[in-house]
């Protein structure tokens, strides 16, 4: 029943031969503009319009992502249910108060037509030409509005019918985002819950690096590494004065 609504949403707003789109947009993730129109078979201009056509009732969302090779940008879409749900309501009430006030009319006046030229007169305009015809002279017949009551009623009826089902689908819509909502909140407490807990165990880190211990530890190696360093150095010069005295008796020979 919604995939027939939205549907008829489509319709309304960018006309029958787009309406396969309503099927493709009804998703959860928004869809690639690009797999839409090779899913139509049209160009993606041809699809951007409708798109945008229908992005300007406000029936529909996007996102767009960079494309890093290329540089341009990709848009993906979706429908917007509730919204879409309440154009449709809105268009239907509209309809079926135009319907309600041709009944209210047709009950109330008279109406009359010249039989061979098809006009038609309501009652003060009749009167104004005198019941006869300014075209072929003809005397005008009041109207029997019998059958087009019929056909009125049944059409506020089916609408009002309509608009019973789409108040239950929006009642749904409702809940449906409003689990969500509920489901989205609870993600981001446990997120920050998450994060909360991994600045303590930071912080705990932190804390535990200090200790005194740790730091006569550090001081002490650091001592022994200085030292090793400077017996190290002295070693080497030690060494070093040894070759040269080497050197030097090694000349005194020659
Ligand atoms: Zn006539």
């Amino acid at each position: 029943m919604l995939k027939k609504f939205l549907k008829e949403v489509i319709v309304i707003v960018v006309g029958k031969p787009a309406e396969d789109i309503s099927d493709l947009l009804y998703t959860k993730k928004h869809v690639n503009e690009f797999l839409i129109a090779k899913k139509l078979d049209i160009t993606i201009n041809q699809t951007r319009n409708i798109l945008y056509k229908i992005s300007d009732h406000g029936l529909v969302s996007s996102i767009r992502k960079k494309d890093k090779k290329k540089g341009w940008y990709t848009y993906f879409w979706r429908i917007e249910v509730l919204k879409s749900l309440e154009f449709l309501e809105n268009v239907l009430i509209k309809r079926k108060n135009q319907i309600n006030n041709q009944i209210n009319n047709r009950e109330t006046r008279e109406f009359y037509f010249c039989k061979s030229c098809n006009i038609e007169f309501n009652q003060e305009n009749a009167l104004l030409n005198n019941f006869t015809c300014n075209e072929c002279g003809g005397i005008f017949d009041l109207r029997d509005n019998t059958k087009l009551l019929k056909e009125l009623k049944k059409n506020s009826t089916k609408i009002g019918n309509e608009l019973n089902l789409i108040e239950e689908e929006i009642k749904k819509e409702k809940i449906r985002l409003e689990k969500e909502r509920q489901r989205e909140i609870v993600k981001v407490k446990k997120k920050a819950a998450e994060a909360r807990k991994a600045r303590e165990v930071e912080r705990k880190k932190a804390l535990r690096k200090v200790p005194k211990k740790l730091v006569k530890k550090k001081t002490a190696k650091t001592k022994k590494r200085t030292k090793k360093k400077i017996k190290k150095k002295s070693v080497e010069k030690k060494f070093k004065k040894i070759v040269k005295e080497s050197g030097k008796k090694s000349v005194k020979k020659r």
